[in-house]
């Protein structure tokens, strides 16, 4: 008879656009057991994008407790706890209460436009890139906060005071799983709000004084992997370590073990982020793409990638469903997409909430060409998955022109890889082999690692060591083919940008 000892897990919560989600994994990476919820998306305008703060503290703990619960383990086992999340969505609340003051303004929201205009008039833009590796884009959390503390009548003043915290969802969990003790972020989340100076590795004062924000607002800024305090007890039945935290796209690029320069990974969520490490290097993109920090584990240096951000992919197949309602699930797609061995000419750009990297237009919408009276929902299905490969090289191509270098493969993750026919054309169209892990929820594997190198039970040799392919795509598409279906699609996104004013 086998003895039952004490084995060390690690608890991953992933707070995504969509769902909260809690993995427990074993020291080995293997997921021990998962749950997950869906919350409320609020769109009081078009182009706004809202969630409820104290929804997704609800949420995101009652999963963490359900997985505990499923991975039938003592709360005593888990070693350590690694956050990862949403990234540049905005929250403010009240440092003396912990209640949130207003609903969070999430990434993908374009009310800021005008801001970014402004500041752009005004001359700001190289200032802004170069101190922060960013675009001047509605995407990153500046802009948002200005907003709040603009049109929110007491805010500026509260602000000004002291009384209000500002946080990206890391912090926000962090404050909550602490009780209100800790008031801090990663260097990862930082790097995405237009306020941290890569170069000083500090919030920026000039940036804040442009911007009209308070410093007082900020959390402090810690490493990835490291210690950022204790869970109050009574959440999980015992106190955990929070030892890792890094935005979803960061962990997944930790995740997939792309640790040293020229390794590249891309995700396929809601939206589609293609990200290459550079090293210690912060390479400066002359394509439209960010820098941005990938990590810093406790004692080391920062550690930069190159990303292109696009904001929906995966987002696409729900419009289908929710939106047009030709599917009833987003699996149903494939088969759908299959019943045409092409679209026949039909593009369809899905700028729902503007274009992202490389274009950066946050007035480009949605747009369909190519539709002909034999048009069906089949080769807008496919159209559809094919417009997310399409965009995905649209970064690949900015990325290896910024990085003087070809990749030879590409590895892949996030809840759309599961689909064969978009992973065949996206080797396809790239003329690249792609390649599937075995662990595809690589996001909260990452935040899991950071945590389990956090409190020293991992290395990056180990991890390393680990990943493991699952299966991989080869290109099979003739060159000719590959550079008329390619430059339909640049043709396409020329109909889509600029639409609104
Ligand atoms: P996020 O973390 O951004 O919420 P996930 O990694 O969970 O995203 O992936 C969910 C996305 O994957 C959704 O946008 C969904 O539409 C898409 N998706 C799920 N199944 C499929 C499929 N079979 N084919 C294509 N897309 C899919």
């Amino acid at each position: 008879i086998k003895t039952e000892e004490s084995m060390p897990y690690i608890l991953a919560l992933d707070q995504g656009t969509t769902s909260s989600r809690a993995i427990v994994f074993d020291l080995e990476g293997q997921p021990q057991a998962m749950a997950q919820q869906e919350f409320m998306q609020h769109f009081p305008q078009p182009g706004w994008v809202e969630h409820d703060p104290l929804e997704i503290w609800q949420t995101q703990l009652q999963v963490a407790q359900e997985a505990i619960q499923r991975a039938a383990i003592q709360p005593s086992e888990i070693v350590a706890l690694g956050i990862t999340n949403q990234r540049e969505t905005t929250v403010l609340w009240e440092r003396a209460t912990g209640k949130p003051v207003h609903r969070a303004i999430v990434w993908q929201d374009r009310r800021t436009a005008p801001i970014c205009d402004e500041l752009r008039k005004g001359g700001y833009e190289g200032l802004f890139r170069q101190k922060t590796g960013l675009v001047l884009d509605a995407y990153f959390s500046g802009t948002k906060v200005k907003w709040l503390l603009e049109n929110v009548p007491g805010f500026r003043e509260r602000a000004g005071k002291g009384e209000l915290c500002f946080g990206t969802i890391d912090s926000w969990l962090i404050y909550n799983l602490t009780g209100g003790r800790v008031h801090a972020t990663d260097v990862s989340n930082a790097s995405r709000t237009l306020l941290f100076n890569l170069h000083t590795q500090r919030w920026d004062e000039e940036l804040l004084g442009i911007l009209g924000l308070p410093k007082a607002l900020l959390p402090e800024v810690r490493p990835s992997a490291g210690l950022f305090g204790e869970t109050l007890p009574e959440l999980f039945g015992a106190p955990i370590p929070i030892a890792g935290v890094a935005g979803d796209q960061q962990a997944a690029l930790f995740g997939q073990a792309c640790f040293t320069p020229g390794m590249a990974k891309n995700t396929y969520g809601t939206g589609c982020f293609l990200l290459m490490h550079t090293g210690q290097e912060q390479v400066t993109s002359q394509n439209g793409l960010l820098t941005t920090v990938a990590w810093q584990l406790e004692g080391g240096p920062l550690e930069y990638a190159l990303e292109g951000s696009v904001f929906v992919a995966g987002a696409v197949v729900q419009w289908l469903r929710d939106g047009l309602g030709i599917i009833q699930n987003s699996s149903e797609i494939e088969h759908l997409a299959r019943q045409v061995s092409s679209t026949d000419g039909v593009y369809l750009v899905p700028a729902f909430v503007g274009l992202g990297a490389p274009y950066w237009d946050p007035y480009a919408r949605g747009t369909v060409v190519g539709l002909t009276r034999g048009s069906s929902k089949a080769h807008l299905a496919r159209a559809a998955l094919e417009a997310i490969a399409y965009q995905s090289r649209d970064v690949l191509e900015a990325m290896e022109a910024d990085a003087g270098l070809q990749l030879s493969e590409l590895r892949m993750d996030g809840g759309a890889t599961v689909n064969d026919l978009l992973m065949q054309f996206q080797a396809d169209i790239l003329g690249t082999p792609v390649v599937r892990p075995q662990v595809t929820e690589t996001t909260a594997l990452g935040a899991a690692y950071l945590a389990g190198v956090g409190v020293g039970l991992l290395t990056q040799a180990q991890i390393a060591q680990r990943w493991a392919v699952q299966k991989r795509f080869e290109p099979a598409m003739g060159q000719e083919e590959r550079a008329r279906l390619y430059s339909g699609w640049k043709k396409a996104v020329e109909r889509a940008k600029s639409w609104v004013d």
